[in-house]
Parts: C-alpha cells; structure tokens; sequence
C-alpha cells in the first residue's frame, strides 16, 4: 500500500534544488512519486511505508544540505488535531520565513558597506588607470589593498557559506546547484588573488600580479545575498493569500448548551450545536439560521460585495461576517468540512501544484547547472590555448579567470525556477479573494486557450428559481386537482421546475396525494401512479414518446416568451399544462458581452424547451442554443466541438453536469451556498455568479501572461550574458563581462521575476 504525503523542505533555493531532491529521493526503495514545488518549498512524495519512511529520506538528503520537516503527530506533541492543524499551518511556517528573512538581511546590513568599500576601491584603481583620477597615495592604497583580502575573506566565509557548501557537495557529492555555481566561481576568484598576495615574487615571472579579484568575490556575494534576500522577502508577500484567509476563521463561537450561553473554542463546536452570532461577529462554522435575520458580509469568502439578506431556512458560512441584526443557527458543517476549509486546502494544492509550461523551465534547469559548468570549463580553456598566442598567457590567464567566473554567476538558473510558481501562486490567491476556487495549475493554464464557452440555462444564464406563472386546463378536473396531481409527482423531483411547481401548492394550501411507481425520465421529465393511475409530466418531447396527439402550438404563444411547459399526461389524454419561468439573472447579459469582447463563443446547451431556451439566449445575446439535449449529447456536443479543435470550457450547476463538466477542457461548477461540488470542476464560482467566469479567463490570461514575461527574462539574461561573459564579443568589440556585474544582473533577474508575478495582484480582472 503506497500513501501519499506533503512535506515542508528547508534548505531549498531554485528548481536545480528541485530536481536534485526529486532524483535522490526517487532513487530510494520503495518511493513511487515524487513531485517538488519550488514556489512553495513542499515535496509531494507517494512511498510505500513498509518499505521506506520520511526519515530514510532525509538520510539522503541532509548530506545534499536539505532536509524534510517531519512533523510530529498530535499525540507525540500532546494536542487536540485542531491545535496540531494550527500549529503547523502556514503561521507557524511563516514565522519561520521571517526569520530566515531577518537573519539574511542581517547579513545583507554587515556586507553592503564591505561591498561599497571594494566597489570605491576597484573604481579608482580603473580610472586612475585612463588618468581621470591621481594614483592614490601610496601609504592609503597599501592600507586598503590589504584590507581587500580580508574583507573577502569575511564575506566567502560567513555571507557566501552557502555557496561554498556548494562547492563542497559538488566536489563530495557531485550534485551541482546553483550554489555550486556561485560558489566555484567566487572561490577561483579568491584563490586566484589569494595565491598572487601570497607568492607575489614566486608568481611575478608568469603572470600579472598587480591584479587581484578580492573585490568580484566581495561584491558578487553581496549582490547575490542581497537579491536572495529580496527574492525571499516578496515570495512570502506571494503567498498572503491563504493566510488571509486563515485569518477568516473565528477563534471561538458562542453556543448554547443545556440552556447557558458559553464561549468554546471552534474546534468544539459539534453538528447540531446552536450557535449565537451577535452583530458584528464572525460566523464559526457553516449552518443554517433557525431564529433571527441580518445581513452578513460574504465578501471574503464568495467575493460578493454586497451584504446578503438572511433569515431563518437560509444557510451562513464560517469566516463570513454579521453586520447589524443577531441570530441563532444550527452547525451543520463544523473543522475541516466548511467551505472556508475546503477553500484553504483547494488554493494550498493548487498554489503547490505545478503548470505543465513549467515542464520546460524544470527541464532546462535541471541539465543547465552542469552544461554551465562544462561552457565555463571550456571558455577558460579557450582563452589559456587562444588568447595566450596574441595576448600574452598572463593577460589570457586572467581574461580567462574573468570569463570563467561571469559565467558561473551569470547562468544561475534561479530566475527560471521562479518564473512559474511565483505567477501560479499569485494567480491562485487571486482567484480565491474573488471566489474563484481554482483546482490546479494546469487548469488556470489551459483556461487562458478557451474559445468556446458552454452554459447551462437553469440556474448559470437564469436564477435557477423558476416560479409557475400560468395553468392550462383540458381535463374534467378542477385547477386546484390538476395541481394536486402535479405537485404530488413532483414533490418526488429534485429539478428546479419541481420546486416551483410543489412551491405553489404549498402557497394554495393544495393538499398533495400518495404517489406509486414513481421514475424519473431523464432529460424529459418523470412518471407515477396516483390511486392507480399513472400519469406523466414532463415536456412535448415525452408526450411525443408516449404517443399522444398534442398540437405544440398552444404552447408557442408562452414559449415565445422564454416560460418552459410542463404537460400533464395520462397515457390516453393531455389533461392541461402549466407554464414556469425562471428570472435572468443579473449579470448574464453583461457576462455574455464581455467574453464576446474576449473572441469566446457562447452556446447554451438546455434540456429545455426550443423556443423557450432561444427567447432566453436572445435576450442575452447568446450566440448559439442546443434546446432539447439529454445529458449524454451535453457530452457529444463538447465532444464535436473538441474534433473541431475548439478549446471549450463548460459551465453548469455540476450535479447532473457532471459528465459534460469532465469531458470539457475546462469544466466550471457555479456554487451557491455552501454545497459546492468543488471535486467535481476544474473551477468553482462561488456565489454562482457568471460574470466571475469573465474574471476567472482574464485571471488566467493575466497569470500567464506573467508567467511568458517571467521566463522571457529569465533567459533572456543567460541568452545575452553567457556570450558576454565567455568573452565571444571580445576578438570584435574587446566587450568582457565584468562579473561583477554579472552578479548585478544576476540578482536583478530574479528580484524582477517576483515583483511581476507579485504585480499580478493588484491588476484589474
Ligand atoms: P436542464 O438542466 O437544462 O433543465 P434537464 O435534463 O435537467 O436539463 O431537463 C430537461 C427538461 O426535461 C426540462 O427542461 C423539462 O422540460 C423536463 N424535465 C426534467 N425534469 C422535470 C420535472 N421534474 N418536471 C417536469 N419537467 C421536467
Ligand atoms: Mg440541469
């Protein structure tokens, strides 16, 4: 039996760090799986633990400088689940970053002004060399040419120790990341000028001793910490977004027991408590009102700016906020059932999951750490074999060691490990502050590519609360029987136009009768015996099936106005029909226009009536309507439109859509309340707003948008600054690469590949 689990891994800086783990953990005996997030530092590992355990792995990878958090069980740490939950939720591991975070800008603080020492240095020494500038006094340039090696030495051995850990696993272990890379390349550099202060007359014949490289080491690792430490700073602000919404939770609820009000924790809330909300409170848990009304403020749950109306029957949501009035309701969904926990664990997933354009910068990080090393190797060589014949083994020697070193610095893949799962965890908590619960990655990834949108009419283009608005009678019974019949059959359905019909018996006070034989007729409505008669009611589609004669065309006068029949039938007669209509909603007609402005088709496919369903798709200038579709053409129809190479998202109530949801590239479930089937769709809505699906494209266009900007420059600055660094431009132009600016350039690409994903989420949707 293989299980799968989620660990927190520390020590990690880039996607080689990934890809390293992912290799030496797969390697073990009895790992199946292993997928690492460099966004948000988790390792999703399937293991088989009769064979393997989270232990062996860390044995492996401490070595490699990275270990797994393996967290103590509730027992071993004596707490209640809850507090356990707590306790290594994301606070707990936030904490932990901001002091990683304190103690990098300590480091920062003591190297900036070493770094500015050097840089005042290595200036002067250059233009005094074109004589812009006097020599310096030569008691002052002794003085600070000796305090060079020491201020490098300070900065490789306590700022750039993780480098050279680096360095050292390479050569122990030969694992290579990026700090290998940074830490071969500092390390020459101060091999090299330590060698030449040492033995300066032993190595006066060979080569040229006037030139030291203490001040590339000195300022590169400043530059590097310096961009790590704003890199890290922002990648927390990324990941605000489940934090805030863990902040939702209320800490306590006020519950009624054995008669007495008491405050208790909200881990000991249990199904049925009553629990009291007084105004300006937050709601504890999901439930249902049993006493009172208010308004309360679903904002930061569904999104929805205004505060909704409720009173007793409705349904409240935990993190939720009550305005002004005070009520009581019933817990119907307590810990981790509630929406809000739902909605937690969905963005984590998804923010933890990785998008399949991400694929290619995994690939490409993981051999590029090596090929750097074998094009910076190589470059040395060339220079030592080539550039000696004309430019002297001293002057070639050390362009050499300079482009050596460039190129290490400069090829860090460490942009290119960020360019995605910064964007994806920005986009994602983004999504959720709207009430866009989106599953994974791939499904944000492949949204941006719909062209085709599909809707259901009932409850995603209208209200989904149709009310009976009309009574057709043929029969000998009087209106009151014929509705006592109809609400009796339909009492047994779940589908909207069933609630409308039993909702206006029960209004009537019509007394309702024993229904036998009850079924359901898919997609065409339901049949039953009623003191053994058995009668049907659906539309002119099942009246066909049956056999009888009906001239539809008494029909057209209401199904021109968007009502939908439903026919009573025996198997002999017609005994009358009744007319349902159902309000659009709100926003539909807007939401339509807006994906039309985004070039996405609109088809409304409806179970319902032809004439109705196209009254309804004009007025909200729906392109296309399939009327009269069973559940299964819901499926061949996206099917067809898959051949015809149409990308199609589908939006629908996700109960009886489920199939057609699954088939779509990009099924889309409208929620309401707190029953959200957020398993079944690659997107939920919450609140069943069809305008947040305009929100959720744009959402993605944007999000990958960022993404192709992101890993544009992160390679752009290895396309450009390898060749620069190697020294290719250098026979044409005499251009070289200063590494110290390959170390600028270096942390400037990563700090702006955060801060453009993290611009993902002021932008507009
Ligand atoms: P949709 O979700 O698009 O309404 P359905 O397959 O649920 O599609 O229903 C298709 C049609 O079948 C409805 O429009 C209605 O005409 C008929 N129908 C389904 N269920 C019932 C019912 N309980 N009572 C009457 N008619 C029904
Ligand atoms: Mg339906």
């Amino acid at each position: 039996m293989s299980t799968e689990k989620t660990y927190k891994i520390k020590g990690m800086h880039c996607a080689s760090c990934a890809s390293i783990i992912e290799r030496t953990v797969k390697k073990i005996d009895g790992v199946e799986d292993i997928s690492v997030n460099n966004g948000t530092e988790n390792a999703k590992i399937s293991f088989d633990p009769s064979k393997t355990s989270p232990e062996s792995f860390n044995k492996k990878l401490e070595p490699l400088g990275y270990s797994m958090v393996i967290p103590m069980t509730a027992k071993e740490m004596g707490m209640s689940e809850n507090e356990h939950a707590e306790h290594l939720g994301l606070n707990q591991s936030k904490k932990e970053k901001l002091e990683e975070v304190a103690s990098m800008r300590q480091g920062v603080l003591s190297a900036v002004p070493i770094a500015i020492i050097s840089f005042f240095i290595m200036t002067w020494d250059i233009l005094a060399q074109y004589n812009l500038v006097s020599e310096m006094n030569y008691t002052v340039a002794e003085f600070l040419h000796h305090l060079l090696p020491l201020m490098a030495t300070y900065m490789l051995f306590v700022i750039g120790k993780p480098y050279l850990l680096g360095f050292y696993r390479f050569l122990r272990y030969g694992k290579a990341n990026m700090d290998t890379l940074i830490g071969i390349g500092t390390v020459s550099a101060y091999l090299y000028s330590f060698a030449i202060t040492a033995f300066e007359d032993v190595l006066k014949p060979f080569i040229n001793v006037e030139h030291t490289y203490y001040d590339v080491t000195i300022i590169v690792i400043t530059f590097i910490a310096l961009g790590k430490y704003l890199e890290s700073r922002s990648k927390i602000k990324t990941g605000d977004a489940i934090e805030k919404l863990l902040n939702l939770q209320a800490k306590t609820a006020l519950i009624i027991r054995d008669g007495k009000e008491i405050e208790v924790p909200v881990s000991e809330v249990t199904h049925g408590d009553s629990i009291i909300v007084k105004p300006g409170a937050k709601i504890p848990v999901d439930g249902v009102i049993i006493e009172g009304s208010s308004y309360i403020d679903e904002s930061m749950v569904t999104g929805e700016p205004m505060p909704a109306g409720k009173k007793i029957g409705d349904s409240v949501v935990a993190g939720t906020i009550n305005t002004s009035g005070s009520f009581t309701f019933k817990a119907t969904k307590v810990g981790s059932e509630t929406l809000l926990a739902q909605i937690i664990k969905m963005v984590e997933e998804a923010q933890g999951s990785k998008a399949p354009i991400q694929a290619l910068a995994d690939k490409i990080s993981s051999i590029f750490v090596p090929i750097v090393l074998v094009i910076a190797f190589l470059t040395l060589g060339t220079w030592l074999v080539f550039g000696a014949n004309t430019l002297g083994f001293s002057q070639a020697l050390s362009f050499g060691l300079v482009s050596f070193v460039g190129i290490l610095v400069i090829a860090c893949p460490c942009a290119l490990g960020l360019a995605t799962p910064t964007a994806i965890i920005v986009g994602v908590g983004k999504g959720a502050r709207e009430g866009i619960l989106i599953k994974d990655a791939a499904t944000l990834e492949k949204l941006h590519k719909v062209d085709t949108v599909i809707v259901d009419k009932t409850g995603t283009i209208t209200i989904g609360k149709p009310t009976l608005v009309d009574i057709q009678n043929f029969s000998t019974f009087k209106n009151d029987e014929l509705i006592s019949i109809l609400a009796s059959l339909e009492k047994k359905s779940e589908h909207p136009i069933a609630h409308a019909i039993v909702n206006y018996a029960q209004e009537k006070n019509i007394l309702l009768q024993d229904v036998s034989n009850f079924e359901g007729l898919q997609g065409k409505g339901l049949k039953g015996s009623i003191n053994s008669l058995e009668y049907f009611v659906g539309n002119t589609k099942l009246i066909q099936d049956i056999g009888l004669e009906f001239d539809s065309s008494k029909l057209e006068e209401y199904t021109a106005q968007g009502k939908t029949p439903v026919i009573l039938a025996t198997k002999k007669e017609v005994l009358g029909f009744v007319m349902v209509a159902d309000e659009i909603k709100e926003q539909s007609k807007q939401a339509v226009s807006d994906l039309h402005k985004l070039g996405i088709k609109v088809i409304m496919l409806t179970g319902d009536d032809e004439k109705a369903s196209k009254h309804i798709a004009s007025l909200v200038h729906i392109d296309d309507v399939v009327a009269h579709v069973l559940p299964q053409d819901k499926l061949a129809k996206i099917k067809e439109l898959q051949s015809q190479g149409h990308i199609v998202a589908m939006a629908g109530d996700g109960v009886n859509d489920a199939p057609a949801l699954a088939q779509a590239d990009v099924g889309i479930a409208m929620g309401t309340g707190t029953d959200v089937a957020i398993e079944s769709a690659g997107i939920t809505l919450l609140g069943g707003d069809i305008s947040k699906l305009v929100k959720a494209i744009k959402l993605s266009k944007i999000t990958m948008r960022g993404i192709k900007q992101n890993l544009f420059w992160a390679f752009i600055y290895n396309i450009i600054g390898i060749p620069l660094a190697a020294g290719v431009f250098y026979p044409v132009f005499g251009w070289l690469l200063n590494p110290v600016f390959a170390g600028l350039a270096m942390a400037f690409s990563s700090v702006s590949v955060v801060s453009n994903s993290l611009r993902i989420k002021s932008m507009k949707l």
